[in-house]
């Protein structure tokens, strides 16, 4: 059903059609074997409910067309494209917010810059006048860290000028397919650290544990001997770390796309190493969004919470699609990074954690989703501060019945 602009309405769905679906349960849209290597936890998926009139109806996510007023959770929403004519949301709806609660979480918001994007000056300002204190840059790639050490100083050097053009705090992510436990990749990792030093980053981002996961036979055996090497050359840094000063944040990650799984797709593998590690100068870092793909974030966040040190926020829709949502985005990538509120993830659910958690909260927000600064920090702020109220404005991502479709895995 479209307006005359071309805008699905809102079609609330008659009482009892609607329900709450299992992400865990294939026969429900749940994901297939290829994610089902762990104890299933926690199965079920927490949409955005609320009671209107009497009748349950489920909202969807935020898209480049949807009308403004997606903030059902938030009570704030994403501004609308400028080309919009409709006027600026009502902000009147909301219960009286906890203004210490929310300054609290406030002074804790990072942003990303997108990998293989340079931070100018002019966007470090942005981010800083929107409020947010910590700002998240990639590295250069592995084999410069590794190999050009010269040219990694020089570039760690430009940003730290840069950065000196504001006051945020860095978060420096390493390159994706950095893997300690080989001669190069040590060698790269020693290269990161001296970067890290270099640009005075308080947090480097790892992807630890990023091995295929295999059923048996040889290749079992590889991954437990490279995940053993990754373990101790990570062990023999620990020191380098300590007197650096510098946090290596060891993340939990998640398919992109459908795909096999690998071990750091479990946040309790990537808590297992950091506990093993047993380093105040190597934590965990939870991405809520990745953890929401692979099983429940609730779960593990309050499993992890005593060795997390960072946190990465964004928004999916999990391991299925529901039914019409979101048709513009891309209707097979799982880790889509959607700005909070804008998919699946609970945050209702964990904004009592993850409120009341010390570490900084860096939004990973992919550059096609992502609303201007401003409202990214707003937005985030209002669900973490657990303020919850329906605005009207959003559409129902249930008109179809409310079945989830699952997304294709062959
Ligand atoms: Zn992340």
């Amino acid at each position: 059903m479209l307006d005359r602009s071309g805008t699905p309405r809102e079609r609330p769905v008659e009482p009892g059609r609607v329900r709450r679906f299992n992400a865990h349960d294939p026969g429900q849209g749940g994901p297939g074997p290829w994610l089902r290597v762990w104890p299933a936890e926690a199965p079920v998926s927490e949409g955005r409910w609320c009671e209107e009139m009497g009748k349950s109806v489920l909202h969807q996510g935020f898209t480049a067309r949807q009308p403004h007023g997606n903030n059902w959770l938030a009570g704030e929403s994403y501004r609308c494209p400028m080309t919009s004519k409709t006027s600026l949301p009502p902000l009147g709806l909301a219960p009286p917010a906890d203004d210490a609660g929310r300054k609290r979480i406030a002074a804790r918001l990072g942003i990303n810059v997108p990998s293989q994007w340079w931070p100018t000056a002019p966007m470090l300002k942005g981010f800083e006048a929107a409020g947010f204190r910590w700002v998240q840059v990639h590295t250069p790639p592995r084999g410069v860290l590794c190999d050009r050490r010269d040219a990694a100083r020089q570039h760690a050097a430009a940003l730290r000028a840069t950065l000196a053009t504001c006051g945020l705090q860095l978060v420096l992510h390493g390159p994706d397919d950095l893997s300690a436990g080989t001669p190069e990749h040590d060698r790269a990792l020693d290269g990161l650290l001296e970067y890290a030093a270099a640009t005075r980053a308080r947090y480097v981002v790892y992807h630890g544990a990023n091995f295929p996961i295999a059923d048996g036979g040889q290749q079992a055996a590889v991954t437990r001997d490279r995940a053993r090497a990754e373990e101790a050359a990570l062990q023999e840094r620990l020191d380098r770390l300590e007197s650096l000063g510098v946090t290596l944040a060891v993340e939990n990650l998640a398919p992109v796309f459908p795909g096999p799984p690998r071990l750091c797709h479990s946040p309790a593998v990537v808590h297992g190493l950091v506990q093993r590690l047993g380093s105040p100068r190597v934590r965990m870092l939870l991405d809520i969004g990745h953890a929401h793909i692979t099983g429940s974030a609730s779960e593990a966040l309050r499993s992890a919470t005593d060795e997390i040190s960072l946190f990465h926020l964004h928004d999916n829709f999990g391991c299925s699609r529901p039914a019409n949502a979101a048709p513009a985005l891309d209707p097979l990538r799982l880790d889509l990074h959607l700005a909070p509120g804008n998919g699946r993830v609970p945050w209702r659910q964990l904004a009592p954690r993850l409120a009341d958690h010390p570490a900084p909260l860096v939004l990973e927000v992919h550059p096609p989703n992502r609303p201007e600064p401003l409202s990214v920090a707003r937005v985030t702020t209002e669900l973490l501060a657990g303020r919850a109220t329906r605005v009207d404005g959003s559409r129902s991502a249930v008109a179809d019945g409310g079945r989830p479709s699952r997304v294709p895995l062959g």
